[in-house]
């Protein structure tokens, strides 16, 4: 006999069990990271704005899914949507379906320019790939280019142009061909694509991992034009960006930028279902696979099933309907605001930025005598787990989830639910001051931290 869980068994386990399962058969670092700091509440339901833990508390998402979220926990048009067509085959290769060509007829009308032609899968990093291989097969030409402190994801291709070597130093040697530049420094572009045997470069419009990195003015312009100049793709990887969250549709809208390829995610699935996609031009896309002989070279399984096509379908009506990129840019506009006023009292806080609802506040290191007296440790402490540090006093003291940035863990990303309200922006800057007033110095901060990991080690 197998002795398997039943469903109505697992959502009646106790928090205990749940961590001793994910433990044993998942990810025990994980769970003791998680643990140390606090951070392993039991969440059992969400909707909108908020989440619940298991003892009845609610709490303000302020990381959003990474960007995920963009219409909240649960967006009941999403999931009528699901309903409507669940009796439909979900997946069946064999014939063609009606979905798939549905939302790429949506994508074509809310991206830019002459994007109109999708490839679906189901993440970020899967667009990525897709992106890459048909920048190759197109160009006919291997080499990448890509931006120092990137984030595309953490497959072996999208993890070639992502620009962290703590991410990419153990899977060495990755996909070859693949050379990083200054994110923000056209110059230093325009001397790699100068002799022309670059087929892609692959760049976020605002860094989200690298910690919300916002660049320069008229950046992307220039991307555009030396793309074209020197004969290269240009790839906007929109998987975080995209879907209003920075107060456009897609943040290369800003600058008036088309790229040649787009890639998106996250939030294309309303934050139920797993959806990525690339979209590209009609002439690339012919040049890739415009023949019976090439029409299947790249493909997926899932891509394009109809639960994850009915969900883009309605969270994209749902963010066009209420019209959100603009509310994104409203309510961003109050958060940095807010923001920078208390950044006037603290010396802890070194920046505040960001657009839309795509907001970074970047601490600064520990003063140099603090970290002589404490033979270094805070420094290592505070460069490794500051954000994390804050994050967890916000969720544990405050009730408000938020989370630090990938590839830089001293900067604490707010990235709320694009249906955010002034009330929630309110208690959420109103904690990060509470925060900073009571512990005052970053000595406070990491004792009061410290604490709780010490507290934490002794309760296991
Ligand atoms: N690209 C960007 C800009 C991202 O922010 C991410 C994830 O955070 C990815 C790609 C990878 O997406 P996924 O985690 O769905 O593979």
């Amino acid at each position: 006999m197998v002795n398997y869980i039943e469903l109505d068994q697992a959502l009646a386990l106790s928090r205990n069990s749940i961590k001793e399962n994910y433990s044993e058969y998942i990810n025990s670092s994980f769970v003791s990271m998680l643990s140390l700091l606090n951070f392993d509440k039991y969440f059992v339901k969400a909707q909108g704005m908020s989440v619940w833990d298991s003892d009845g508390n609610e709490y303000y998402d302020f990381l959003g899914g990474y960007g995920a979220l963009n219409l909240g926990h649960n967006p009941p048009e999403v999931i009528e949507a699901i309903d409507k067509v669940k009796g439909m085959p979900n997946i069946l290769q064999a014939a063609i379906a009606n979905l798939p060509g549905v939302l790429a007829y949506n994508l074509a009308q809310i991206t830019p320019g002459n994007l109109k032609r999708s490839f679906f899968c189901n993440s970020g990093a899967e667009a990525v790939e897709g992106a890459l291989k048909l920048a190759k097969i197109a160009s006919g030409k291997s080499k990448i280019v890509y931006c120092e402190g990137s984030f595309h994801g953490k497959s072996a291709g999208a993890l070639s142009v992502t620009g962290r070597e703590k991410y990419q130093k153990p899977f060495l040697p990755l996909v070859p061909n693949c050379e990083s530049v200054p994110y923000g420094d056209l110059n230093v572009l325009e001397d790699k694509l100068k002799a022309r045997d670059v087929a892609a470069f692959i760049v976020e419009p605002i860094q989200g991992e690298g910690g919300i990195i916002v660049p320069p003015e008229g950046y992307l312009k220039g991307v555009r034009e030396l793309c074209t100049r020197y004969d290269a793709y240009m790839i906007a990887d929109e998987v975080q960006t995209g879907f209003g969250r920075t107060g456009t549709m897609f943040a290369c809208e800003r600058e008036e930028v088309v790229p040649d390829i787009m890639c998106v995610a996250k939030s294309l699935g309303g934050g139920v279902m797993p959806v990525g996609a690339y979209i590209t031009t009609d002439e690339i896309w012919k040049k890739a696979y415009g023949t019976m002989d090439r029409a299947l070279l790249h493909t997926s399984t899932f891509g394009g099933n109809t639960w994850a096509m009915a969900a883009g379908i309605a969270a994209i009506k749902s963010i066009v309907d209420r019209d959100l990129p603009t509310r994104a840019q409203k309510m961003g506009n109050y958060l940095l605001e807010r923001l920078n006023a208390i950044k006037e009292k603290h010396s802890l806080i070194k920046d505040v930025r960001g657009r839309g609802l795509m907001v970074g506040i970047e601490f600064n290191q520990p003063e140099g005598f603090i970290n002589k007296l404490s033979g270094g440790l805070l420094g290592k402490l505070s460069y490794e787990y500051l954000g994390s540090l804050v994050a967890a006093q916000l969720q544990n003291d405050y009730h408000i989830i938020t989370a630090y940035t990938l590839n830089n863990p001293n900067v604490i990303r707010l990235e709320p639910p694009l249906i955010v309200e002034e009330k929630h922006i309110d208690a959420v800057v109103d904690a990060i001051d509470g925060i900073l007033e009571k512990n005052g110095s970053f000595l406070g901060i990491t004792l009061k931290s410290t604490k709780t990991v010490i507290g934490s080690l002794f309760r296991k």
